[in-house]
């Protein structure tokens, strides 16, 4: 590709320029590798070594800046471009194993999964086909039915990895899209479809509906109680109201563990109402899937074993790096409704093979091995090892409870499930809603912490997510009193400039 920005002479590569090809990884550059893959880990150590905060308050703006005035046809050496990398992204850049960065759904990566990830990428294999990824496939598949066996799905369960909650959720509620098209009666007029999901449920139900062509309202909000769970008695009666309207409710979306409030939906309860009335259960446990693995709190995803497809996120409480998710069936034959043949990739003959192709399973085609990482961890660290972790963070939300409702400067919206924490100043609405627009960014701004806002009820609130076990309850305690400075600064400040 030739850039109008400069001359075609002085895109003619220079004798100093080494041979393109030392740069693809084989058996004569193996020196190059070990070497450049050892001086990128040795930055990222570096780094980890040097910070002092989650982040150091740079603005994106400028490192914008920065980035747009690289000259991306002029490549340097290795390491110039690794540090030039150093100061345009892992200076600045938001780090989640800091014990003060208490803000979204991300963890700290536990280093097999690292490891993984370096052999994954190297190795290239794409989960498509058999033909492109030998072992891997058997790895994935058997990681599939050991998720499945711990969730309690039975034996004819599968499934597949997928880049996110999204994807997963997307495709499970495509499977239950096609199976009620394919329950209508031939020569019936097709019914209005329905998805219904609690009003603190995940936004990528909303997106998956709309990618669904299912039209506006399609996706209908269900009642929480003060805990922030599914009521059953309003799905009851929505369930009601669909049939009544001539509408088929094509799937409940029970959320285990809920962005916001780690709250889990009443499952056996939900399972009851969705084998009454013939509705797909899908269970979201993106974020809650933590608790297959816990060994105090496992009891917690009690009825998860009656779902027809599961979520699960291992990027957010297994502390696996992005990207590690699965989608899981109850009834493995579901999984025809997103297989395609195509004669050069998985013609129909090969489903005949003892080991199937995982792409009449997926969404996606070409695929990362993302899979390599849990098996990797959980060879190393064993599930309860993960689990343990889990249940740290989740005891600790429950000390910071304590902590936050013995406190007079501050409300909490509930008691936390797993281990997130809303809570907000405790002062009139009007000033509350500034006060903790203004703490958030200025927290950014200084380096010192990291946290997240969402709003409840139309207000806005600050919220933690603890997904860190080497947070200790004094990190909390000191986050609160900045953000109780943050405060005070704020409200001393003249209404006009504080607004
Ligand atoms: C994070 C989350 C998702 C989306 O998952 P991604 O991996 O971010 O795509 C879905 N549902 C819930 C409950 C989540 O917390």
């Amino acid at each position: 590709m030739t850039s109008l920005a400069h001359p075609p002479d002085q895109l003619q590569p220079t004798r100093s320029t080494p041979d393109p090809r030392s740069h693809l990884l084989d058996d004569t550059s193996l020196e190059a590798y070990r070497s450049g893959v050892a001086d990128g880990v040795d930055r990222v150590a570096r780094r980890i070594g040097a910070v002092d905060g989650p982040v150091t308050g740079a603005s994106a703006a400028e490192l914008g800046a920065v980035v747009a005035g690289i000259d991306l046809d002029r490549p340097l050496t290795p390491s110039a471009a690794l540090d030039e990398l150093d100061a345009i992204y892992l200076r600045d850049a938001v780090f989640f194993h800091h014990p003060r960065y208490l803000a979204h759904l991300n963890c700290p990566v536990v280093i097999p999964a690292l490891v993984a990830e370096t052999v994954l990428a190297a190795v290239n294999s794409s989960l498509d086909t058999v033909d492109q990824s030998m072992g891997a496939t058997v790895i994935e598949q058997r990681l599939i039915a050991w998720t499945a066996g711990r969730i309690g799905l039975g034996e004819h369960a599968d499934g597949v990895f997928t880049s996110g909650g999204t994807q997963s959720n997307l495709q499970a509620l495509l499977i239950a899209r096609e199976r009620a098209r394919t329950q209508t009666p031939a020569g019936t007029a097709p019914r209005r479809l329905r998805i219904l999901a609690s009003e603190v449920g995940h936004f990528s139900v909303v997106t998956a509906a709309r990618l669904l062509g299912l039209g506006p309202g399609a996706v209908v909000p269900v009642a929480c109680d003060a805990d922030k769970r599914m009521r059953t008695d309003a799905l009851a009666r929505e369930l009601r109201r669909a049939a009544a309207r001539g509408e088929t409710v094509m799937a409940v979306v029970a959320t285990a563990g809920t962005t916001d409030f780690g709250s889990i939906d009443p499952l056996p309860q939900i399972a009851d109402l969705c084998a009454a009335t013939g509705a797909w259960l899908h269970v979201d446990a993106a974020y809650g899937c933590g608790l297959l693995v816990s060994t105090r709190r496992r009891g917690m995803l009690a009825g998860i074993e009656r779902a027809d497809s599961v979520t699960v996120d291992f990027h957010k409480s297994f502390f696996q790096p992005v990207s590690s998710s699965a989608v899981l069936v109850r009834d493995r034959a579901q999984l025809r409704h997103v297989t395609h043949h195509a004669d050069y990739l998985n013609p129909a003959r090969d489903a005949a093979r003892p080991v199937r192709n995982q792409v009449d399973k997926s969404l996606a085609t070409t695929r990362r091995f993302d899979a390599l990482k849990l098996w990797l961890t959980l060879r190393t660290m064993g599930a309860d090892g993960v689990g343990e972790l889990f249940d740290a963070v989740v005891d600790l939300a429950a000390q910071a409870y304590q902590l936050l409702a013995a406190d007079p400067r501050f409300e909490v919206a509930t008691r936390p499930t797993l281990s997130t924490l809303v809570f907000r100043w405790a002062g009139p609405d009007e000033r509350a809603d500034a006060v903790t627009l203004h703490v958030r960014e200025a927290l950014f701004a200084s380096g010192a912490a990291v946290v997240a806002s969402t709003t409840v009820d139309g207000r806005h609130w600050l919220k933690f997510t603890v997904l860190n076990p080497r947070t200790s309850i004094e990190d909390i305690a000191e986050v609160l009193d900045l953000i109780a400075d943050h405060a005070r600064d704020h409200l001393a400040r003249p209404a006009v400039l504080a607004s």
